[in-house]
This record gives C-alpha cells, sequence and structure tokens, in this order.
C-alpha cells in the first residue's frame, strides 16, 4: 500500500500541473481497493488503464481494514467457486517475491445445535477442538468443524501485487482523486477534481459507494447495503501463535493469532451508510464479553480497534459484469466478507465480460437480477 499522503500520477506531468487535462483510456477504473486493483491489473494486459482512488492512498477503505483469511468453505455459495478459483493466482502470484498464504486453519466451534456441514471441513469433538486451542472451554462445546485449508493472506502483498502489474503494464494510478460525475456516451466522461479523463468503458469498483457511483452516471442502483464490522486486537497468551482462527458457529465472534496479538471481532454485520467506518465501544464490549465466556482468555484490554464495511447486494452474493441499461458501465461491487480471497477469479471474470459483452442471462453476479 501507498505511503500516506503520498500522490501517485503515472500521467504526463505537464498535463496535471495545468490542473484540467483530457486524456483518453481505454477503462476507466473507480476505486483503489482490492476490487479496483485487481480488475484493473488484468484488464491493463490488453488496454490502456487509468485507476482513479478518492483518498490520498490506496486500500484505505474495507481492503485495509480485512481479518485477511483465505477461509474455503466462506461466503455466499454462489462466490465459492471464485475463492476456490483465485487459489491459482495465490499460489503463484507474479509481481511478489513470497508467499501470500502461510497456514492457519479455521475452527468452526458449536456450543448448541448439529455441527454445520462445510465442505472440507471435518467434524471434530469438543475435546479435540480443545487441544487445538486450550483456552476453549471444552465443557460448553458440543463439537467443532475443522478446516485445515484455510490460511492467512498477506492481504498487503497481494494489493501490492496487483498495483505492480498494473504499473508494468503501462496503467495509470491517480489518488486524492474523487469521481463526481460520469457522463455516458462515446467515450464516457469521467469528471474529477483533476480534471476529464475519457475513456470507452467504466468499472465501478468503489466498494460501498457503489451505488453512489452508479447514481453517479445517471443509472440504477443494485440495492447495496455496506454492513459494519468491528475488530480489535488483544495480547496474546504464550501458546496462541499455532492457533487456527476459531470461529462460532452462531456468528456470535471470532478470534484468530496475527503476530504477537490475538484478532478478535464480534462478527457483527450493522446496516450503515457509506462512511468511514469507526468501531463502537458497545460492539468491542460486547465481543469481549462472549469470547471471555467461551474461553480462558480473560481479555480485559484491548491494544487497538478498527471497524471497516463489508458491503452486500440484496442476494448476499456478488455484482460482476456490464449494467444491463449502459453496457459499457461494469459493476465489480457487493464482495461482502469475501472481497480479497475472491479478487483474483473476481478480476478475471470481469476481463472476460468486458470483452464477451452482454452477460447470458440467469449468470452469477450479473447486475441485471436485480431489475
Ligand atoms: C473486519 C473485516 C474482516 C474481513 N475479513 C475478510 C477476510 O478474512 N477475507 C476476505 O476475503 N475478505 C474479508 N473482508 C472483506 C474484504 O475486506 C472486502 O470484501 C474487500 O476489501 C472489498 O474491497 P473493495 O475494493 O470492493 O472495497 P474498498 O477496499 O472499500 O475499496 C473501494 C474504494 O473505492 C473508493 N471510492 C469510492 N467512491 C469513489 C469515488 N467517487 N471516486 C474515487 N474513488 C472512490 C474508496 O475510497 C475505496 O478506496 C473483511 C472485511 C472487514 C471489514
Amino acid at each position: 500500500m501507498t505511503q500516506p499522503g503520498r500522490r501517485e500520477i503515472g500521467v504526463d506531468r505537464r498535463l496535471s500541473t495545468l490542473g484540467w487535462m483530457n486524456t483518453r483510456f481505454d477503462v476507466v477504473v473507480v476505486g483503489g481497493g482490492i476490487a479496483g486493483v485487481s480488475a484493473a491489473a488484468e484488464l491493463s494486459r490488453n488496454r490502456t488503464v487509468v485507476l482513479l482512488e478518492r483518498e490520498p492512498t490506496l486500500a484505505y477503505h474495507t481492503t485495509g481494514r480485512s481479518a485477511a483469511l483465505f477461509f474455503g468453505s466462506y461466503g455466499h455459495p454462489d462466490t465459492i467457486p471464485l475463492t476456490r478459483a483465485s487459489l491459482e493466482w495465490f499460489n503463484d502470484p507474479p509481481h511478489v517475491d513470497h508467499p501470500v498464504l502461510t497456514p492457519r486453519g479455521a475452527m468452526t466451534v458449536v456450543f448448541s445445535g448439529a455441527l454445520p456441514d462445510l465442505a472440507g471441513g471435518i467434524p471434530i469433538t469438543a475435546e479435540e477442538a480443545a487441544e487445538r486451542v486450550p483456552a476453549l472451554r471444552s465443557d460448553l462445546l458440543v463439537g467443532a468443524v475443522w478446516e485445515p485449508d484455510a490460511t492467512d493472506m498477506d492481504v498487503a502483498g497481494i494489493h501490492q501485487a496487483y498495483v505492480r502489474q498494473l504499473r508494468s503494464n503501462g496503467g495509470t494510478i491517480v489518488t486524492s482523486s474523487e469521481v463526481t460525475a460520469l457522463r455516458a456516451g462515446s467515450p464516457w466522461r469521467v469528471i474529477t477534481p483533476d480534471g476529464i479523463w475519457e475513456a470507452d468503458h467504466v468499472v465501478n469498483a468503489a466498494g460501498a459507494w457503489g451505488d453512489e457511483v452508479a447514481r453517479l452516471a445517471g443509472l440504477r442502483p443494485v440495492g447495496l447495503t455496506p454492513k459494519r464490522r468491528t475488530a480489535f486486537m488483544v495480547a496474546a497468551t504464550p501458546d496462541s501463535e499455532r492457533w487456527p482462527l476459531v470461529t462460532d458457529a452462531g456468528h456470535n465472534f471470532y478470534f484468530k493469532p496475527d503476530g504477537t496479538q490475538l484478532l478478535c471481532s464480534l462478527a457483527d454485520e450493522t446496516p450503515s451508510e457509506p462512511v468511514d467506518a469507526r468501531p463502537e465501544d458497545i460492539d468491542i464490549a460486547l465481543a469481549i464479553e462472549r469470547i471471555n465466556d467461551a474461553t480462558t482468555l480473560q481479555i480485559r484490554s484491548i491494544r487497538s480497534s478498527w471497524a471497516g464495511l463489508r458491503t452486500f447486494a440484496p442476494d448476499g452474493s456478488m455484482v460482476i459484469g456490464p449494467d444491463p441499461d449502459e453496457p459499457t458501465f461494469h459493476w465489480l461491487v457487493g464482495q461482502g466478507g469475501t472481497g480479497i480471497q475472491t479478487a483474483p477469479a473476481a478480476a478475471l471474470l470481469l476481463d472476460e465480460l468486458l470483452i464477451g459483452g452482454p452477460t447470458p442471462a440467469g449468470a452469477p453476479f450479473d447486475p441485471a437480477r436485480f431489475r
């Protein structure tokens, strides 16, 4: 990710210093989170691409605030194939000189009712769960599902790999550049404080602001709901470094080791406006209470906290492909809680759809399904 305050402009400096500029590209990508950079990088193989990001740094919003777990069984059923298909890229990422996945494992713990049937998951007893995470109160557990294939992701490394790929293909990144208006046509005219960017295609990768960007283009929104999720760090215990992620089957909390700390969350999903999300004390207190009830961790204080918006379409699946009313406007939104782990395959799909024209009726992720 870029240094705070650094402004990245790959276009002709003379034009930018003159203020207004008028520059023609094949594609303008709106948004510099993981969705925007991965799409821009894939598209830049065969097209001229400019990526516009409103904030001074890329990945400032949800992408920089994730729990960084690749979790094969997690998310909407339609997105699970995207997660699986992304493994090929994650296992051999271009433009990065170290592995971006590190073995972690995940354990879904069950306090009442039947164990969930998770693809690739192995049912284990309460005692076996407590062998993996001794802090768990096995006397309260029905059992758990063990997923050995879950891994930690190096989100900054993944994001940066796509930035490098985009740059090496001659792509342009402009930060501190909010898209304030979009005029449909051939070409599109995308208006920012730096000037007017012309392009044959627009990609909407604006995360929680996806519907707002569509409205700026005069298009109908798909009905996105950003949902706040809170996370915080507490001190680790001496043996916690090797623990898997522990998540409660009732979606009441999760925790996982993160270096010398434990990353904890309430697994909350509070509907929000698209904003720079902030953690609420009440959500942190509730998470601590639930984790303390389920474990012997006795958390009393936190070291840091943050919140991010996981943004969902009305059916919880992703929205990828051309707008039904304006086929040169391409949606890449609604990533929910799986936007990092699905990004490589989602970017390739967007690239294919951009070449292929209208999406076949009934295809997964089709923006037209909300009409
Ligand atoms: C606590 C938490 C834990 C998570 N854990 C995981 C996990 O373990 N695994 C996983 O895969 N996912 C996880 N996620 C979800 C994942 O982080 C998101 O799905 C993903 O980051 C979404 O990426 P994005 O690029 O769509 O959005 P963002 O990163 O929010 O990027 C959108 C960008 O668009 C920009 N933008 C908006 N409007 C404009 C405009 N008008 N002009 C210019 N730029 C604009 C914004 O400034 C922003 O930078 C988690 C999320 C949270 C909050």
